[in-house]
């Protein structure tokens, strides 16, 4: 490939509403562009790397004997109706409509129309086990998309179903596929974790995600290094003695109710470091759920902006916030103030301040706020203006570092992780409820035992960047990259000798299968090495005059310091 056929569009400076950096060198290297809100054109670039993805994703759900096929994006209603998902869905489940007034759905995932293919194919209990499996868009309209194509609204996702005769033989295909999800995630050269996840109303342990580590990951991840435990944030709690820990039963005792306290002594009280030059907003909350524990998270997000006093706001004149004052959600404030929570400027407000509602206690200061998500509770959050990223300083669960594992085995360490791939055993949920059956051996009808197995075929190489990259842009694991080698031939337009050597090169490591790009573009050599290096193609061999003088190229991994002079027949050798 030349780059003068292909499409090369970098950037200087990321877009203002990038925030990770896999977002920010996506866009620049000019991988994605957005469209709207979560939609993104994947740019040649890109694709190439979501290709990767997806063939060895393919190449090991064949392996494992998976089937493949490809699911209408566009689902009539009537399916999701017999689960019941229509209705129970809520705003995620994009429904539409065509001209006759009939309901449809953008598939966010396919169990009603694979179970519905199942129980009109597999009749019989000699056509199973079956796994059938896609790589299709999905569009799921996230609340919060972000990150761009870490949490797109409309993304790739690699989602597989299997039917089984009976639980022991769904188990069986289950861990077939935790097998397949091991050589996936071995191969894409990332590091990550299989940790045990909520298989919610089946109980049972029977479900794991693949958490790609990352410090942006929006998991917490719950591991001990002794052993081979690991388990989601979620499940961790859901295992641990119920109510607040200690620690965190302490600090909420500290608080005053209602009270008043700096950010210094709330950040004292939850044992959160403060930057010296951010101070912090932390809310907390006295009240308690059934089981005695502070409501769910404990902290609620609230933002106030720094010119309403006070009084404006407990007066409700503040839009968006009652008269009263109660805690805003983070729709509300995202919608009110047009910016993301943990995100934010400066609030300005200049001095402590307290705000009561009813039994919540809220003490603040400069700006900053505790967050709380649906399922996901940050205790004490600073982003910055004089911090390079947002930074979490503390999570306040029933499970922290340093508690003994569930295995007993040694103490738990967190760390972060990005969710990209999620396996799960369902049993007969949607089976029963589209009464989705086969003959069995002994001539009776049997629903279906299923699991359901994704991957976050687009979110993968955002989860890769976060990993792998530097100051200079995108380091990619060969597995994943968009080309295996660039060549930067320079002086191409003066020197025939560099251009016939650099077409040479160019047409040997295509003759020996190389994925191999040729910039031809006549950039001058800084350009071209700086977009190279945002790209991250792991390759790069510059030709010039004066080493085919010597009769050598340059060759340079995307990881080396410096480059390495060779001789041209011994490049293929450096690549492979
Ligand atoms: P999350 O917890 O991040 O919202 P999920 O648990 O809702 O993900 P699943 O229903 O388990 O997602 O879907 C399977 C996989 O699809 C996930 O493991 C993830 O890799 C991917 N995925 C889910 N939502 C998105 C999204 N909005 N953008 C990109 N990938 C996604
Ligand atoms: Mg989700
Ligand atoms: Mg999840
Ligand atoms: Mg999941």
């Amino acid at each position: 490939m030349r780059a003068s056929q292909f499409l090369i569009s970098t950037l200087k400076e990321a877009p203002a509403d990038a925030e990770v950096t896999s977002h920010k060198l996506m866009m620049r290297a000019g991988m994605i562009k957005k469209l709207g809100a979560g939609i993104y054109t994947y740019m040649p670039m890109g694709l190439r790397v979501i290709r990767k993805v997806e063939s060895i994703v393919r190449e090991e759900m064949d392996r494992a004997g998976a089937v493949e096929c490809t699911m209408p994006v566009i689902q009539p209603a009537e399916l999701w109706q017999e689960t019941g998902r229509f209705e129970k869905m809520g705003p995620e489940l994009l429904r539409i409509r065509d001209r006759h007034e009939r309901d449809f759905v953008v598939q966010p995932t396919s169990e009603e129309v694979v179970t519905d293919i199942a129980r009109q194919e597999l009749r019989s209990y000699k056509q199973l086990p079956k796994n059938l499996y896609q790589v299709q868009t999905k569009f799921r309209d996230e609340r919060r998309p972000r990150f761009g194509l870490m949490r797109g609204r409309e993304f790739i996702m690699k989602d597989a179903y299997s039917f089984d005769r009976d639980p022991a033989a769904a188990k069986k295909s289950y861990e077939t596929m935790a097998g397949a999800y091991r050589r996936i995630f071995d191969r894409f050269g990332l590091r990550y974790r299989a940790v045990a996840a909520d298989s919610g109303a089946i109980g049972g342990d029977l479900s794991e995600e693949f958490q790609v580590i990352a410090a942006t990951g929006e998991d917490a991840i719950v591991y001990c290094p002794q052993s081979e435990y690991a388990a989601n944030m979620e499940k961790a709690e859901a295992l641990a003695p119920q109510g607040p820990r200690p620690a965190a039963k302490q600090a909420l005792q500290k608080v005053p109710t209602p009270g008043k306290a700096t950010c210094e002594e709330v950040a004292e009280l939850l044992k959160v470091p403060l930057a010296t030059t951010v101070k912090s907003i932390v809310l907390a909350t006295d009240k308690l759920d059934e089981k005695g524990a502070p409501v769910s998270t404990r902290l609620w997000l609230l933002l106030l902006r720094g010119d309403h006093g006070m009084n404006e706001i407990k007066a409700g004149k503040v839009p968006g916030l009652d008269a009263g004052f109660r805690f805003a959600t983070t729709g509300e404030i995202e919608q009110h103030f047009g910016t993301r929570p943990g995100y934010l400027g400066p609030i300005g407000l200049r001095e402590p301040v307290t705000v009561i509602a009813d039994r919540e206690v809220a003490v603040m200061a400069d700006w900053i706020c505790g967050a709380n998500e649906e399922d996901f509770h940050i205790a004490g959050v600073n982003w910055g203006r004089d911090l390079p990223e947002p930074a979490l300083v503390a999570d306040l669960r029933n499970v922290v570092e340093g508690d003994p594992s569930p295995d007993g085995k040694g103490p738990l360490a967190i760390e972060r992780g990005i969710e990209v791939g999620h396996i799960f055993y369902l049993g007969t949920k949607y089976s029963k409820a589209m009464n989705a059956t086969f003959l069995d051996e002994d001539g009776k009808p049997k629903v279906f035992e299923m699991g359901c197995y994704g991957i976050g075929i687009t979110r993968l190489p955002a989860a890769a960047i976060e990993q792998n990259h530097d100051e200079r842009g995108i380091i990619w694991p060969d597995a994943l990259a968009p080309f295996t080698v660039v060549v930067c031939p320079i002086g191409m337009d003066r020197s025939a000798d560099v251009k016939a050597a650099a077409e040479k090169l160019h047409d040997e490591l295509v003759a020996a299968g190389v994925e191999v790009l040729l910039d031809d573009r006549g950039e001058r050599p800084g350009a071209m090495f700086a977009d190279w290096e945002l790209i991250g193609v792991p390759h790069r061999v510059v030709i010039s005059d004066r080493g085919l003088k010597e009769g050598q190229l340059e060759y340079q991994h995307r990881r080396d310091a410096a480059a390495t002079k060779v001789a041209a027949g011994e490049i293929a050798a450096f690549v492979k």
